[in-house]
Order: structure tokens, then C-alpha cells, then sequence
């Protein structure tokens, strides 16, 4: 049985013709009847995966900790937007605040804004933020934060933005769309016209027949208009992300439930769907006057650089020996390298502007 959504892109195909991959992401995430984010239950251990926030409060406590530190760098800015791009259940800001209440100033300047595309999700946040939810301003877009000084911070957002990708046949880079197959099912095919100027990674030359390869504008005009919001106010920028150093040959579409990867098109609109973020892209994309952009690092680098080790010795003193074990555990799945665990897999980039002006 075809999913309703799929059935719906199944008319629309027949009608105007194959859709474009970043198409159907946009329609499988965030269609208003049948979209993943706009009607499923995605995370958590009942959802069909977990995210950093989800695993344990320490994730938002060390980037919380962070986020002050940044600000007093910045010399205190008053009032300054603190704000998440597509927060989920709202976790990771839940506990950014709770920490941000043991530095007054900081606490009062900071002004919640949260960029989130789904009214389902953004009622689920108003309940996790329960108090601080009068003073949160929810946005559809990154456009509608005010102009004033900015620390932003997301984690799996970008993985969720639409992405084209490009495929080699007989020797030409053709987009990648979706279409019909002669018995009306939901198939890739490939686009008639061949594509003269895309900008190809190194090695492309050795690129063969079959072999794909990915870019996501909407990813990269996001990154560069908070650049530009960050060189025209002061601030930083803090990305985690599911992805890779540097831009390659590959794909890495992936629809994700119960915790499985599972199939792409015949899921639609009931399984996440990402992408593996491009840093060096993305990292590209975030210039403007004055910014400066860290190397790309990984989560685990970053989490014991700001104090893992000693937040969970903290947290876990005085505790009983289960959940000693318990946020041992959760250091290993947000820190460590084994094939579940997020440390190496996650990576992180730090966005920054100091102004002078
Ligand atoms: N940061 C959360 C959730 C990640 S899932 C966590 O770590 O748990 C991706 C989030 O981005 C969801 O909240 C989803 O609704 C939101 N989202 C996806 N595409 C979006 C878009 N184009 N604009 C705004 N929000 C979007």
C-alpha cells in the first residue's frame, strides 16, 4: 500500500511531471497533511530515533556553559537573540536555559527565538519549555530574527534541509528526480537535460557512470544569511551535524524508522528523511566581512574540550551505582567511536564575528 502522501506526489507526478529530490524531502518532511515532521512522532526511544538532547541533559548543560562563555567574549551584548534552528521537543533549550539561570545578566538579556517549520513540533516545545515559553518568539524562517546580536546553536537541522542530487550517465551530470514507473509506483529516474554547470567536488574527473553526487542551496543560504546577520550585529554560530569533513562523491539519502534505516520511496512522509551535511560546504557558505569559521571538528572533540568528563563526574557524585552506570553510558553514546556512538559521526563547526565596528 502506497502511503497517502506518496499517493498524493504519485497525482502530482502524473500530472506536471518527475519531481526533484530536494522536492520530494520538502514534501516527505513538511507536507501539511501528510509531512514526517508535521504529523509523526520522531524522536525519543518511542520515536523512530534519538537525538543528542534526547540521550542526556548534559549535552545542552555543556552547551549552555558554552553559549555564556561566548557572550561574555562578546563583551555582554544586551538585549541579544538566543536562538535554535529546528529544536524537535525543545530539549536542547530546555536545558541551555536552566543553566543560563545561574548568570542573571546573560538570563535577562537573552531574547528566545526558535525557527521551527512544523506547528506540531512548536507546541510539543511550548510544553517542554513550560515557564520559559511566554518569552520564546517562534519564527518559520531565520529572516524573522530580529537585527540585534545573535548566538544560534542547531543540532540535526541541517541534515533535515533539502538537497539536489546529480547523477554521472553516459558521461554528463543529470539531476536526480523522482517519477513513475510504467505501473504508477513512486521510481528514481533521471532528468532529460544535461547539466553543463555544476560545480563538482576534487576527483570528479574518475566520477562513473551511476555515481552521485550531492549539493544542498537551501543549506548553504541559510549558513550564509546567518553570516551575514553575524557580521551586520556580532555573535557566533554553533552547528552539530550528522556528516562529512569534506565535500565528496556520494549518496547519502537516507530515510530512518524504528530506529532502522528503511526504504526511501515507499515511506514517504512516514520516515525520516536526511542527508549527510557537506562542512566544507557549509563552511564555504558562512562568509561575510569579519567572520570567522573554526575547522570542522568532531562532537566528541568538542563535548570533552568544554567539560564532559567533569559535568558527568559531577552529575553522577552521590549517585546510586545504576545511575552512575546511566550517564556513564550516555558519555559513551555522545562522546564515544563505536558504531552506535555519536562522537566521530557527529561533527561540529563555530561560526564567529567579533565586531569592530
Ligand atoms: N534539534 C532537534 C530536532 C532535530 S529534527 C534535536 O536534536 O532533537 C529537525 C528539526 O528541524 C525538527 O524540529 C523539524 O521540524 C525542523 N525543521 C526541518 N526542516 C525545517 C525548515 N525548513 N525550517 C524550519 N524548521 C525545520
Amino acid at each position: 500500500m502506497p502511503t497517502p502522501l506518496a499517493e498524493k506526489l504519485r497525482q502530482r507526478i502524473a500530472i506536471s511531471g518527475p519531481i526533484t529530490i530536494a522536492d520530494f524531502m520538502t514534501a516527505c518532511l513538511l507536507d501539511p497533511d501528510h509531512g514526517y515532521y508535521t504529523h509523526q512522532q520522531p524522536f525519543g526511544t518511542k520515536g523512530d530515533f534519538i537525538t543528542a538532547p534526547e540521550v542526556s541533559q548534559m549535552f545542552g548543560e555543556i552547551i549552555g556553559a558554552w553559549l555564556i562563555h561566548q557572550w561574555h567574549e562578546l563583551g555582554c551584548p544586551a538585549p541579544f537573540s538566543l536562538a535554535e534552528l529546528g529544536p524537535g521537543r525543545g530539549t536542547l533549550m530546555r536545558d541551555i536555559l536552566r543553566v543560563a539561570t545561574l548568570d542573571d545578566a546573560f538570563n535577562q538579556a537573552a531574547k528566545i527565538q526558535l525557527i521551527e517549520a512544523s506547528p506540531r513540533l512548536r507546541a510539543i516545545q511550548a510544553q517542554t519549555l513550560g515557564p520559559w515559553a511566554q518569552r520564546v518568539g517562534w519564527h518559520d524562517d531565520f529572516e524573522h530574527v530580529p537585527p540585534q546580536p545573535l548566538l544560534i546553536v542547531s543540532n540535526e537541522f541541517f541534515d533535515a534541509l533539502p538537497i539536489r542530487q546529480f547523477v554521472k550517465a553516459q558521461g554528463q551530470w543529470r539531476e536526480r528526480m523522482v517519477g513513475l514507473d510504467d505501473a504508477g509506483a513512486l521510481v528514481f529516474t533521471i532528468g532529460e537535460a544535461a547539466l553543463a554547470a555544476i560545480e563538482l567536488p576534487p576527483g570528479h574527473a574518475q566520477a562513473e557512470d551511476g555515481d552521485i553526487y550531492e549539493r544542498a542551496p537551501t543549506r548553504e543560504a541559510m549558513a550564509g544569511m546567518i553570516a551575514n546577520h553575524l557580521s551586520d550585529y556580532g555573535g557566533a554560530a554553533l552547528h552539530i551535524d550528522y556528516g562529512h569533513t569534506k565535500t565528496a562523491i556520494g549518496d547519502t539519502l537516507q530515510a530512518v524508522k524504528n530506529h532502522a534505516f528503511t526504504q526511501i520511496l515507499s515511506t514517504a512522509g512516514e520516515a525520516d528523511l536526511t542527508s549527510h551535511v557537506d562542512f566544507e560546504a557549509l563552511a564555504k557558505a558562512s562568509t561575510a566581512p569579519g567572520i570567522s569559521v573554526t575547522p570542522v571538528m568532531t562532537q566528541s572533540a568538542f563535548l570533552l574540550a568544554n567539560g564532559l568528563l567533569e559535568r558527568a563526574g559531577r552529575l553522577g557524585a552521590n549517585q546510586s551505582t545504576a545511575k552512575q552506570d546511566e550517564i556513564r553510558a550516555a558519555v559513551q553514546r555522545l562522546a564515544g567511536n563505536g558504531p552506535d556512538d555519536m562522537g566521530d559521526l557527529f561533527k561540529v563547526i563555530i561560526i564567529n564575528a567579533r565586531l569592530t565596528h
